[in-house]
């Protein structure tokens, strides 16, 4: 059989909806790029879109800013994290969640996660006793939502505040709940690979008013946080407002524009995800030799990526079967790889948490780990020929070995 060849790229994103381009347009000759040069009682496009994504997300406060890593970060210091305070955390994750916490001062204690990529409840409750960590930074890497039920039931128990990183899991659920209604706070990014595409771009929730309230005046709100979208109300600014520092990170409406331009799509966008996923893995998952975890029905999970691992190869012929699948169009990332690339990377490459942990439960999950990604670009062919090309070169390593 020919080797089959797959061409579209990987990283191409669909085009941003008409609606923006006129809005964008509108605001450039209006020069008001600014969220807070707003003409009489109108709405800055930043407030609109935090109206839009509390509404969404069935949360009472929203603050738009400039990452997701940097809603994190402001996220701990709302939760009344202290400089050299320890917070737990996920050690399967992307590099923004620790930089997140070393960012607020925080140290950052990272807890094993299980096959399943989920974060280890038993290692959890051990590193909550060993430490003093009061705040969970849960991160949902890659859109896996665990039982959501046993693991705040377990937070409780312990007296952990839980932040969720939410990065992969906007419009995901657990039992019906929505990934990010689960702790105190959840942030999400618009970064441009992630649900809402803005370039780059942060949104953060609570039902907190007091940490909603610092939350906008860390964004650097000038005091002008009567002009927030989903803000509590100006009493509760008072006792805080002269003691929560600016670190200027606001969204600004350019961006918001474009993001408010995709909430009334993100839902069918979202299955979109989901159909494409569900070729893939049923492609992959009766491959011989390769094996993707089984999901809990109860997770509501968005199929934008698929993890999946090569068991039946070594260690050794990994890097062979990624360049092979690269050679005919299909791009792959390793989380096992020991050095840093693109959009992956192991927690032990970030070398400034000290003392470094090892983790053997994490790199045995990670070891063999494979990361396709799945732009809303392919179509439901485009999907079966990805899991035919892996297919192929599988059976090719297969016969030589
Ligand atoms: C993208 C991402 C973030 C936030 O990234 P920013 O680039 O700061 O918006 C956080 N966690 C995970 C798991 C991510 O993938």
């Amino acid at each position: 059989m020919p080797k089959l060849h797959f061409k579209k790229p990987f990283t191409q994103q669909e085009a941003i909806p008409e609606a923006a381009k006129k809005r964008v347009m509108e605001l450039l000759d209006s020069g008001r790029l600014h969220r807070y040069n707003t003409v009489g009682d109108e709405w800055s496009d930043a407030a609109l879109l935090e109206q839009s994504f509390a509404q969404y997300q069935g949360r009472k406060y929203c603050l738009a800013c400039t990452s997701g890593g940097y809603g994190l970060h402001i996220a701990l210091r709302a939760m009344g994290l202290q400089a050299g305070d320890e917070v737990l955390t996920n050690a399967y994750t992307l590099a923004p969640v620790p930089g997140a916490i070393f960012a607020a001062g925080g140290k950052p204690v990272l807890v094993e996660i299980g096959e399943d990529y989920h974060l280890d409840l038993a290692d959890l409750e051990a590193k909550a006793k060993s430490s003093n960590a009061k705040i969970l930074l849960l991160s949902l890497m890659r859109g896996h939502i665990p039982n959501m039920e046993k693991l705040m039931t377990l937070c409780n128990k312990l007296g952990l505040q839980v932040l969720e990183d939410c990065a992969h899991t906007m419009g995901g659920a657990w039992e019906g709940k929505k990934s990010g209604n689960f702790g105190q706070v959840a942030a999400f990014s618009l970064q441009t690979y992630k649900h809402l595409n803005t370039g780059e771009g942060g949104l953060v929730v609570t039902d907190d008013a007091m940490i909603a309230a610092r939350l906008i005046m860390h964004s650097g709100s000038y005091m002008l946080y009567e002009r927030h979208g989903a803000a509590p109300k100006p009493e509760v600014f008072e006792n805080i407002r002269l003691t929560s520092a600016n670190m200027s990170g606001r969204m600004d409406n350019i961006r918001a524009a474009i993001g408010l331009s995709q909430m009334p799509r993100l839902d069918a966008n979202c299955a979109r995800w989901n159909s494409r996923y569900a070729i893939l893995h049923n492609t992959i998952a009766a491959v011989a030799g390769l094996d993707i975890p089984l999901r809990d029905d109860r997770e509501s999970f968005v199929g934008s990526s698929l993890q999946f691992r090569p068991t039946s190869l070594s260690l050794a012929q990994i890097p062979a079967f990624i360049e092979a699948c690269a050679a005919q169009g299909v791009e792959l990332k390793w989380f096992g790889d020991d050095k840093p690339k693109a959009f992956t990377s192991r927690y032990d490459s970030w070398h400034y948490i000290d003392p470094m942990p090892h983790l053997p439960n994490t790199l045995k999950a990670l070891e063999k780990t494979l990361d396709l990604r799945v732009p809303l670009t392919f179509n439901d062919e485009d999907c079966y020929l990805i899991g035919a090309v892996i297919e192929q070169v599988m059976g090719e390593f297969m016969v030589s070995a």
